[in-house]
């Protein structure tokens, strides 16, 4: 259901002379690594190497580990550019794998969900060659439709990432309500973002949903989790090493501003900020997350302890008040 576009992949491993490959999929593709791994042996001669580890975003680029083994091409599916190529040397092709899911009848499914006329619309890269049609069937049915612009890393119009709804905030003047089609991850992403109703159409499932109940009860959670880093004093700052999420910068602004506030903290870093490696540092009261924002705020049931996004805990030092907070938005890198 996805387009891996092998022939582009082929026609860039020949024409840039690629004699090694390692190939990033996300890991709802990785089931396709090893067919793809023999197609472009075949095709090119190059050796292959599938990643086996988690590749969540193109934030999470293996850079490194291409250049330990030696490859002269990382294939990156299921995400555009994040980073600039080669950061370490090693060029990067994105393949977006684009989605074959029908999106209309889901989009019509959602109609009766929506609140007023005049909608924001936005969808991930995996749907975006479809956005048009979208637009143009809404149109039809009497809506007035605003699409957003590029954000930080979301690079297209129309486009949300995990971390970027920036263009759904910078259009929700105007609008009377949101339309996301996509995800629940990339949907509740959007919802936590903005102030207006939201609602997501899933194309890979078919079901439609209002996300005010869920953003309603996230807000909630969040403020609590807050209000518990305000009482408490030992503090873990995680740092990842992932290309696109590593912010040492960031972390060492928080442990000051902690110490400022007579508090005790900690740099940790860690590639996969994984719950169980946490639940080793049994002294810390809460931990905060300077990596993907999504790690706290979608499972923090999954952590042993509290964990607060970057800007939440300027909110539990005093920094910005939770008001500031909600005005910018709960995701953001
Ligand atoms: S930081 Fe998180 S949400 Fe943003 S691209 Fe990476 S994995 Fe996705």
């Amino acid at each position: 259901m996805f387009d891996l576009e092998e022939e582009r992949l082929v026609a860039e491993i020949t024409g840039r002379g690629a004699r090694r490959i390692l190939i990033q999929l996300p890991d709802g593709l990785k089931a396709e690594g090893p067919r793809l791994a023999s197609r472009v042996r075949a095709k090119t001669g190059a050796e292959v190497f599938v990643s086996a580890v988690s590749a969540w975003g193109a934030c999470d680029l293996s850079l490194d580990a291409a250049s330990r083994l030696k490859a002269d091409l990382l294939v990156h599916y299921g995400h555009n550019e994040f980073l600039r190529d080669g950061s370490n040397g090693v060029p990067v092709v994105y393949v977006p794998a684009r989605s074959r899911h029908e999106v209309i009848p889901v989009v019509e499914k959602s109609l009766p969900l929506i609140h007023g006329k005049t909608i924001g619309l936005a969808t991930t890269l995996q749907h975006l060659h479809v956005l048009p049609q979208v637009e143009q069937f809404l149109s039809e049915k009497g809506f007035t439709v605003h699409v957003p612009g590029r954000g930080p890393w979301a690079h297209d119009k129309g486009q949300v990432l995990g971390c970027d709804y920036f263009g759904l905030r910078k259009i929700q003047p105007q609008v009377d309500s949101f339309l996301v089609v996509g995800s629940y991850f990339h949907g509740i992403g959007a919802a936590l973002s903005v102030e207006k109703p939201t609602v997501l159409a899933d194309p890979y499932d078919g079901t439609v949903r209002s996300l005010d109940s869920d953003r309603e009860r996230i807000v909630r959670q969040r403020f609590a989790m807050i209000e518990k880093a305000r009482m408490a004093n030992r503090f873990g700052i995680i740092i990842s090493t992932k290309p696109g999420q590593c912010n040492p910068q960031i972390a060492m602004s928080i442990l000051q501003q902690l110490e400022e506030k007579g508090k005790s903290g900690v740099l940790l870093y860690a590639d996969e900020v994984l719950p169980e490696k946490l639940m080793d540092f049994a002294d810390l009261e809460v931990f905060v997350d300077t990596a993907c924002p999504r790690l706290a705020l979608d499972d923090p049931e999954r952590f042993p302890k509290p964990i607060l996004t970057r800007d939440e805990i300027m909110v539990a030092v005093g920094a910005w008040t939770w008001e500031q907070l909600l005005e910018r938005g709960l995701v953001r890198l």
